[in-house]
């Protein structure tokens, strides 16, 4: 059995201790065995001759041996406890390196349900098979052992008889092994999904909460729970017979052995002495096989659990590595995407044949509407993915040919969602860099301009991080995370989004930051907000998955494509308050299509008729079949739009959606959540009229702009994704 064989690996480290371990076995297993011949002795040398001195050897020996077996069995006790945590200690190493070493595929073959019942259930299960199975599968079978050589020696011709039958007792369990193990493994799986659930349920509460999804949310989990109640029945009614089958056939044994010995008696043959002897070893050895073989269904529960475990430990990784890495000695030119395709599934390209370079020192940005590719381009730059096609080449290797951990040591990233640690804040910032010294660490600090915050908490850098940082503003955790990235001097910096999810003020400093890391290091940011890389040497536009143009702001604008609509649509508004009050200028309204052709006066004055509201993450704005009255423009941060509980699309910074409710009194066709923090500008329909009823124009040209966009959306295929966006946004 492959358990039995790993088993004997996990414990590899403590065979001397095991070796002990065992002589205390045979030291207790052989004492359970020969006690019961001491009652030979006492009826048929003590008892019925009436010898006292037979009778207190016979006890002295039996104190002593128990004694004796006493000691062994604490002993081998402590020892097990060792043998074991040592073993289960080492195979949850094994994992974790396994888990920390893997890159995203790993995770996504794995989701957090699976690893956590791996982790925990398994783990259990096979913790169960050192600490239990074995040992006690090794005792009785000393048991069983000795015992058979004693029922030999007292009356061989009923050994025979029962012989036979303890054989049947214990190969009972092997008849339902298969189904056994298969009832297990489907349980397992069916839990790894209800774990699952339990996490979605956990994590997702706010977005639960918000957007009432009670109803969704028991549907899901009823459903797991169906499933578990039918793997749960299975796997409960196999493992219950596996057990009751042999305590059958030793009940029938139990009466063979009354019934035969009995006779023998009759016959002169078996003196009783001998007879109580036989039936007591007998009743023991019994014993022993029939728990011997209820052990076996642990072991195919634990074969299961092995299985699952294997599957982590063995995973390779989807992305390649060098049998003979190039050494990465540093960054001096360029990095080069050639070519490159990518998709996350088969059928779907997020990155087509993309080509572009990134020069050596400069601050380089992917920009780009949702959905464009211009993540998928840093994922890749980061090496969570290889490209399908083409490659990317750092100074001309291809990174699938570099030493990845030279790669990663020239490699700092700071991400949207920045995750600190529970623990002190100059760990934090050390992480990456564990040799990093107290002054390296306050110098990280101050290059990120959080040192001056630091001080002036109560333990400055000793201070605790709490609760994964949620004490701290999204500003001082970018802050952080810019730090923990820096202190390794990194070469490369890519930042992934850092400032999308903060206020104006905040994201204008770190902004200001990013500006002053420039010159000594290679900068390659994602964003999808154009204001903060006008200052970007280079700035790669991506649309559909392709690299629609490459340059700086300013030619860019000149280009009058991609960027200068996107530069357009996000622009025309002023912040003022801190960054929380919002205008729109009435020139900025007629570039939206549904307002074009009305006067500018008019549309000034329509501007004014609009007002602020910031929402965080997660609100439900807009619900589905509720009746509409606002239209919205996104001033910054981001919504998805969900039809039927499907996301159909995710609107940003300038988007607009919702015109139709201010003309008609038509239920909304989607609900409106939001993503991240957003501020939008709104317009009711009863302000609007106010304005129409001075300027009659208006509502015409109005209901007229409506009629051209809906016919519209009634174009054959071919206008694409701005069709079925417009469809989603109108309403
Ligand atoms: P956004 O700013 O909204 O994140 P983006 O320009 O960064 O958009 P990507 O995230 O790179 O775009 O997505 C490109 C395409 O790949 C999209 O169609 C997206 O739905 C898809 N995609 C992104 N991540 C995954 C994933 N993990 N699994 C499957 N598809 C994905």
């Amino acid at each position: 059995m492959n358990v039995i064989r790993s088993v004997l690996r996990y414990v590899r480290r403590s065979r001397w201790l095991a070796a002990l371990f065992v002589i205390c076995l045979v030291v207790d297993s052989a004492y359970s065995s020969l006690s019961p011949l001491s009652f030979k002795y006492l009826i048929d040398g003590a008892f019925i001759p009436k010898d006292l001195d037979m009778f207190w050897l016979v006890m002295a020996l039996l104190v002593v041996g128990g004694a004796v077996a006493m000691a062994a069995s604490i002993l081998g006790e402590r020892l097990l406890a060792h043998i074991t945590e040592r073993a289960m200690y080492d195979l949850r190493h094994r994992i974790f390196d396994q888990m920390s070493k893997q890159s995203i595929d790993f995770y996504n073959r794995f989701d957090q349900g699976t690893l956590m019942s791996r982790l925990t259930s398994d783990i259990s299960a096979l913790e169960y098979v050192v600490s239990g199975v074995v040992p006690n599968a090794i005792q009785h079978l000393l048991v069983i052992s000795i015992g058979v050589v004693l029922l030999v020696q007292l009356e061989w011709s009923l050994t025979l008889i029962l012989a036979g039958g303890l054989i049947l007792l214990f190969l009972c369990p092997n008849l339902l092994r298969s189904k056994a193990t298969r009832s297990s493994s489907n349980y397992r799986e069916v839990h790894d999904r209800y774990v699952g659930t339990v996490d979605e349920m956990t994590k997702g509460y706010r977005v639960v909460r918000g957007l009432n999804l009670k109803r969704f949310m028991m549907n899901r989990a009823e459903q797991k729970l169906r499933d578990l109640y039918t793997a749960g029945f299975q796997v409960t009614f196999i493992y219950a017979l596996l057990n009751r089958l042999p305590l059958l056939v030793f009940m029938i044994l139990n009466g063979g052995a009354i019934g035969y010995g009995g006779y023998l008696i009759f016959q002169d043959k078996l003196s009783i002495g001998s007879f109580v002897s036989f039936y007591t070893i007998f009743l023991f050895v019994g014993q022993s096989v029939s728990s011997f073989s209820q052990l076996i269904p642990e072991l195919f529960r634990a074969e299961v659990s092995l299985m699952r475990i294997n599957e982590l430990l063995d995973y390779r990784s989807t992305l390649s590595h060098a049998d003979r890495p190039e050494p990465l000695h540093g960054f001096r030119e360029s990095i080069r995407f050639h070519q490159v395709s990518f998709g996350y599934s088969d059928d779907r390209l997020a990155l087509e044949r993309v080509t572009f370079e990134i020069p050596h020192g400069s601050l380089t940005a992917f920009v780009g509407p949702s959905g464009s590719g211009k993540s998928t381009a840093m994922q890749l730059l980061m090496r969570f993915y290889d490209p399908q096609q083409g490659h990317i080449s750092i100074d001309g290797k291809d990174l699938r040919h570099l030493d990845e951990e030279q790669f990663r040591e020239r490699m700092g990233a700071v991400f949207q969602d920045s995750f600190l640690f529970n623990m002190p804040i100059e760990d934090n910032i050390r992480v990456a860099c564990p040799q990093a010294t107290d002054e390296d660490v306050r110098e990280a600090a101050k290059a990120a301009q959080i040192h001056d915050y630091i001080m002036q908490l109560p333990d400055q850098y000793k201070t605790e991080v709490k609760e994964f940082g949620a004490s701290m503003s999204g500003g001082q955790r970018q802050r952080l995370a810019i730090a923990r990235a820096l202190i390794k001097r990194p070469q490369l910096l890519l930042l992934d989004e850092v400032t999308s999810a903060l206020d104006p003020n905040t994201e204008a400093e770190i902004n200001g930051l990013i500006e002053s890391l420039r010159g000594e290091r290679t900068i390659v940011t994602v964003t999808h907000r154009l204001q903060s890389v006008v200052n970007a040497d280079r700035i790669v536009v991506f649309q559909h998955g392709r690299v629609a143009e490459i340059g700086t702001h300013d030619e860019l604008l000149l280009q009058n494509g991609v960027y200068k609509e996107m530069w357009d649509k996000q622009n025309g508004f002023v912040l003022t308050g801190n960054g929380f009050s919002a205008k729109v200028t009435g020139e900025r309204l007629s570039q939206l299509p549904f307002f074009r052709g009305i006067p500018p006066e008019q549309l000034h004055l329509i501007a004014e008729l609009f007002i602020t509201e910031t929402y965080d993450p997660d609100y439900r704005l807009i619900r589905e079949n509720e009746p509409g009255d606002k239209f919205y423009i996104i001033v910054r941060g981001s919504v998805s739009i969900i039809r039927q509980g499907v996301p159909v699309a995710r609107l940003e910074d300038g988007d607009h959606f919702g015109e139709i409710a201010l003309l008609r009194d038509i239920p909304r066709t989607a609900d409106v959540v939001v993503r991240l923090p957003t501020i939008l500008l709104s317009l009711r329909r009863d302000q609007l009229l106010i304005v129409m009823e001075r300027f009659p124009s208006i509502r015409s040209i109005l209901e007229q702009s409506l009629q051209e966009r809906m016919k519209d959306h009634s174009l054959p295929e071919g206008t694409g994704k701005e069709k079925g966006r417009n469809e989603h946004t109108m309403a």
